[in-house]
């Protein structure tokens, strides 16, 4: 079985493994009780944090552990849409972020959000975000740094150029560029969140980082762990894992990225020339070299996704990301897909792991797969996955 929705989440990696048993059999202990080996289990958490810092190139006390993106970013629109200084301002959001940016936005800043401009690529606008900076002074700004779906990468630092010569507070949710792509810069970003599965980590474990000096910061209340922003026992190991499979990828050459995108690149071509009328959304723009999404010339997604997956491919709908979901892709709506083309349309993400016969394997089983499809065959076979 060839897996392919990376995005969605990834098998935990070996190094994160290793380092998960270890501390669960050395550093099990609490971390803020009051004997020696609880200040070990500390002095290991406290150097998680150092390490994160450091790729992020920001101060360790910025970071917070905690479950992952989606509490992360419900936590950081609660702050600042709650913060009374800012109480009466607008928020301004990239339309194509993920529903836990969406949604907790529409919650927490009610009829105070607001969407950025975006263009044919699902790229934020800068020279309009300018003007609305300048005219609209919005408390915060929240645009990820590459895209769920496509892959899109977003100008991030020059967002956050901006946000911080307009004195606006930026959030950027880092979900898929962690571990895929340099971190550098982005500890200028005044609030990133992010999840440890998505690069090689155990789910329910991930970070944020909060602006420095930020200190009426508070997600979750009734302890003093994590300098007293989110209170909860840390989990070490989950996290010691988070920070092996993190630095898995700080170990590979920068080149690595780039040889998977040719992958990629001729995944697409091999693809298109087997079946004409693909249309690969964000194609113009920079994507995650792991990424993308194609949108197929005839039949739903669901169609698509269950024959592959028979044929041994595991891909995703354009919009899954919660199974069971399959209402069309708010992201390619965005970018000015009609509601028709976004139910054909499949995302495709691959891994660290993924070899070009998968890729090129993918490619065949598409063409047998819209074969099957176009001779309106193999009907004894429902197109609904049991598990
Ligand atoms: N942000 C992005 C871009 C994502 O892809 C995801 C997961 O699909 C999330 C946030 C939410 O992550 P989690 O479910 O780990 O909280």
């Amino acid at each position: 079985m060839a897996y392919l929705d990376y995005n969605a989440t990834t098998p935990v990696h070996p190094a994160a493994r290793d380092a998960w048993l270890e501390a669960v059999d050395r550093f099990w202990q609490n971390p803020s009780s009051p004997y020696r080996q609880s200040a070990r289990v500390r002095n290991e958490l406290e150097a998680s944090r150092a390490r994160i810092a450091g790729w992020l190139g920001c101060k360790p006390e910025r970071i917070i552990f905690n479950s992952g993106a989606t509490e992360g970013v419900n936590a950081v629109f609660a702050y600042v849409a709650g913060r009374k200084d800012l109480k009466a301002s607008l928020g301004l959001f990239s339309p194509t972020e993920h529903p836990c940016t969406i949604e907790s936005a529409g919650r927490h800043f009610c009829d105070r959000k607001r969407w950025l401009r975006i263009d044919e690529h699902g790229r934020v606008d800068l020279a309009d975000l300018e003007k609305r900076l300048d005219r609209e002074r919005p408390s915060i700004v929240s645009v990820m740094a590459a895209n769920n779906e496509t892959g899109v990468i977003q100008p991030w630092p020059e967002i956050a150029a901006l946000c911080r010569t307009h004195r606006t507070i930026y959030h950027c949710d880092t979900s898929q560029w962690i571990a895929k792509m340099p971190a550098d810069g982005l500890g200028e970003c005044s609030f990133l969140t992010a999840s440890a599965h998505k690069f090689g980590g155990p789910k329910g474990v991930g970070f944020l980082v909060i602006p420095e000096g930020c200190n009426d910061f508070r997600s979750l209340l009734g302890g003093e762990q994590e300098s007293g922003f989110r209170a909860g026992t840390e989990d070490f190991p989950s996290i010691a894992a988070m920070v092996a499979a993190w630095e898995a990828f700080e170990r590979k050459s920068r080149k690595e990225g780039e040889a998977r995108s040719r992958f990629r690149r001729k995944f697409e071509e091999a693809v298109r020339a087997k079946v004409s009328g693909i249309t690969i959304p964000g194609e113009g723009a920079k994507r995650l070299w792991n990424t993308t999404s194609l949108i197929m010339p005839a039949y739903e997604n669901h169609r698509w996704v269950s024959r592959l997956d028979r044929k041994g491919f595991q891909i995703s709908t354009g919009s899954a990301c919660a199974s069971g979901d399959d209402s069309p892709s708010h992201v390619l709506a965005a970018m000015g897909f009609s509601r028709e083309e976004t139910k054909r349309a499949v995302r495709i993400s691959s891994g660290w792991s993924t070899t070009e016969e998968e890729w090129t394997g993918l490619a065949e089983a598409i063409a047998e797969v819209f074969e099957e499809l176009n001779q309106g065959g193999d009907s004894s076979l429902t197109e609904v996955v049991s598990i």
